[in-house]
C-alpha cells in the first residue's frame, strides 16, 4: 500500500476528561521523515494543565478501582475491535510521522493488540490464591490498582510502546496518564480517540503533549504513584532517579547494542535473512535491532553467509522496504559514524551513504535517507562497536571462539537482546548462558518475546525491577493486598491468630 502523508499540518491535541484540547505551551511541529516536510504541530502542556489533568484522572480513578474487573475487560474488547477496524489509517499516520514503511507500521500496532489480548485475559487469571493458615483463618492476596499511573513513550513505535502498557495498566484499574514523544505525537490522539468509542470513562487516560518540562511536571506530582518510561538510556536514568528520589516505583527502559554472534555451522539463508532484517527493519530505529554481527571462526567459513546478508540489504529499495530515519541531525550523525569507523581502519562492505532514492520517489528527495551499511573489521570498544548508533548500520567483528565473542558482548554496557545463528542446540544453549540480557534469541534476528512472555532488558537497558509487560508486569501496575480473615472464634487460638 502507498503512503498518504498528510499535505496540511495535522492539530495535535492533549487528550483530557474525554475532550481534545490544544495545550498552552509553546508550539512544536512535526516533520515527517519521508520528505522533511511539516505534517503537523501540537502545543506543549503547562505545569497547571498537568497538574489539573493528574487531579481529575486521580478522581476518575476511584471510581474505576469499584468497577468490577470483567467489566473494565468489556471496554477493552471494543478498544480492540476499534483498533482492529481501524488498523490501515492508524498504521498510516504512524508511518508519516515516524518514517516506518506501511507494513511495519501495521505490525507494530498488531504487537500492541497482542498485549492488549493478554490484558483482555486478565479477567479469567486467578489474580489472588486463599489458603486457611490456621482453622477459621485464611489469607489471601488482592489485586489493586496502583491509582494513577504515568507512561513517557520514545518516537520509534508510536502506538506499540504505548500499547504495552495502556491496556495492563487500565484494565488492572488505574488511571493512565500519557506523554508522547514530541517527534511522534499524532498516533495518541488516534489511539484517545478509539479508547473513547470504546466506552473509557472520562479521565482515565489522559494524554499530554510536551517535552522535558511536561514529563518532570508529571513525575512530581503526588498523585502520581508509578512511572514507566521507555527512551535512551540517559534519560532513562534522569528519569529513574527523579522519580525514585520521590519515592516512587519507576520501571525505565533504556536504549540498546544489540550483538548476534554468527556461527559457520548457521544456515546461510536463514542467517541471510534474519541478520539483515533485523539491522535493515524500521531502518535500524528498534531498540532490539542487530547493531553488532560477531563472526566466529575462520573467515572462509562464513563469507557465504555474509555474501548473502550483504545480498539482502543491498536489494532493499528505500521508501519501499525500509524506511526513513527519524531526522536530518540524525542522518548526519549516522554519516559522521561511518566515516569515523572508515579512518578507524572499517572496510565498507555496503555503503548507505550512496544509496539513493528510486526515479519513482521524487516526493521523498526531501526526506531522511540513508541505506544499509555493512562495516567490516570493527575494533571492540571503538564508537561502532559500543555506541547506540539507532540507524541501519551493522559492524562487524571477527572473533576466533564464542569465549571472545561473549566476552565483546558482555563488555558492552546496554543489555536488551543478544541473538546466535547456528544449527548447533549446545552451542546455542552456551550463547544464551553467556549473554548479558534481558532477551536471547536463537536464529532469530529480532528476539522480542511474544505475550505472555514479558518483555526488557537488564543493566544500562532497564532502570526498575521487573518487566514492562506479560506476567512480570503486573506488579508494577497493580499492588498485591495481603488480607487475613477470621469470622468466629476458635478454641485453639495460636499466637499467630
Ligand atoms: P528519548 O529518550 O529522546 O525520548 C523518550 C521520551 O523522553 C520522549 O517522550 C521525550 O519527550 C522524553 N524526554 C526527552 N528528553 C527528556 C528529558 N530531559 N527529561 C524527561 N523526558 C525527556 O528517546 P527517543 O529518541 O524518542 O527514542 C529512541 C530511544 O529509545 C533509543 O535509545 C531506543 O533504544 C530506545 N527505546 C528503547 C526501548 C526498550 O524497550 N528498551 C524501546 C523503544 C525505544
Amino acid at each position: 500500500m502507498s503512503l498518504i502523508i498528510p499535505t496540511e499540518p495535522i492539530v495535535c491535541k492533549n487528550f483530557v476528561n474525554g475532550n481534545f484540547v490544544a495545550g498552552k505551551g509553546e508550539k512544536v511541529q512535526i516533520t515527517s521523515p519521508y520528505n522533511g516536510k511539516i505534517i503537523g504541530e501540537f502545543h506543549t502542556s503547562t505545569k497547571n494543565e498537568v497538574d489539573k489533568a493528574i487531579e481529575d484522572a486521580s478522581n476518575a480513578q476511584k471510581l474505576w478501582a469499584e468497577v468490577p474487573l470483567k467489566e473494565r475487560t468489556k471496554i477493552m474488547f471494543n478498544f480492540r475491535d476499534i483498533l482492529l477496524r481501524d488498523l490501515d489509517v492508524i498504521a498510516q499516520l504512524k508511518c508519516a510521522e515516524s518514517g516506518k514503511i506501511f507494513v511495519e507500521g501495521k505490525a507494530g500496532l498488531l504487537k500492541g493488540i497482542e498485549v492488549l489480548e493478554f490484558a483482555l485475559a486478565l479477567q479469567n487469571m486467578d489474580m489472588g490464591g486463599k489458603v486457611e493458615v490456621s482453622r477459621g483463618v485464611s489469607c489471601e492476596y488482592r489485586r489493586v490498582p496502583v491509582g494513577v499511573v504515568a507512561n513517557i513513550t520514545p518516537f520509534n513505535f508510536p502506538a506499540m510502546v504505548p500499547m504495552w502498557t495502556i491496556p495492563i495498566a487500565l484494565t488492572l484499574g488505574n488511571a493512565y496518564i500519557w506523554k508522547p514523544s514530541e517527534k511522534t505525537p499524532l498516533t495518541s490522539n488516534k489511539i484517545a480517540e478509539a479508547l473513547k468509542e470504546a466506552g473509557l470513562p472520562n479521565g482515565l487516560l489522559q494524554v499530554l503533549q510536551g517535552t522535558k518540562e511536561t514529563v518532570e511536571a508529571i513525575i512530581d506530582h503526588d498523585a502520581v504513584k508509578a512511572i514507566g518510561f521507555v527512551g535512551s538510556t540517559q534519560i532513562a536514568k534522569a528519569v529513574y532517579d527523579r522519580g525514585t528520589q520521590l519515592g516512587k516505583r519507576v520501571l525505565a527502559l533504556g536504549g540498546a547494542k544489540n550483538h548476534i554472534v554468527l556461527l559457520p555451522d548457521a544456515n546461510p539463508e536463514m542467517a541471510g535473512i534474519g541478520i539483515s532484517d533485523s539491522f535493515t527493519g524500521c531502518a535500524g530505529q528498534r531498540c532490539m535491532a542487530a547493531s553488532v554481527l560477531l563472526v566466529v571462526g575462520h573467515p572462509r567459513d562464513t563469507e557465504k553467509h555474509i555474501e548473502k546478508i550483504i545480498a539482502r540489504a543491498s536489494s532493499l529499495k528505500l521508501g519501499v522496504d525500509m524506511g526513513a530515519i527519524i531526522t536530518k541531525q540524525q542522518v548526519t550523525v549516522l554519516h559522521d559514524a561511518i566515516a569515523k569507523a572508515e579512518a578507524a581502519g572499517a572496510k565498507v562492505l555496503l555503503d548507505g551513504r550512496k544509496t539513493k532514492l528510486g526515479d519513482d520517489m521524487a516526493e521523498y528527495a526531501g526526506g531522511h535517507w540513508i541505506g544499509p551499511t555493512i562495516l567490516d573489521n570493527i575494533l571492540p570498544g571503538s564508537q561502532a562497536a559500543s555506541v547506540e548508533l539507532f540507524g541501519p548500520i551493522l559492524s562487524i567483528i571477527r572473533c576466533k571462539d564464542i569465549s571472545e565473542a561473549m566476552k565483546i558482548e558482555n563488555s558492552v554496557a546496554y543489555g536488551n537482546a543478544c541473538s546466535v545463528f547456528t544449527s548447533n542446540g549446545g552451542l546455542a544453549e552456551k550463547v544464551i548462558k553467556m549473554a548479558s540480557t534481558g532477551m536471547v534469541g536463537v536464529n532469530v534476528g529480532v528476539p522480542v518475546p511474544r505475550e505472555p512472555f514479558s518483555f526488557g532488558g537488564v543493566n544500562a537497558s532497564k532502570y526498575g525491577h521487573g518487566d514492562i509487560t506479560g506476567e512480570h508486569s503486573l506488579d508494577f501496575w497493580s499492588n498485591v493486598k495481603k488480607v487475613t480473615i477470621k469470622w468466629e472464634i476458635q478454641n485453639d487460638n495460636n499466637w499467630m491468630s
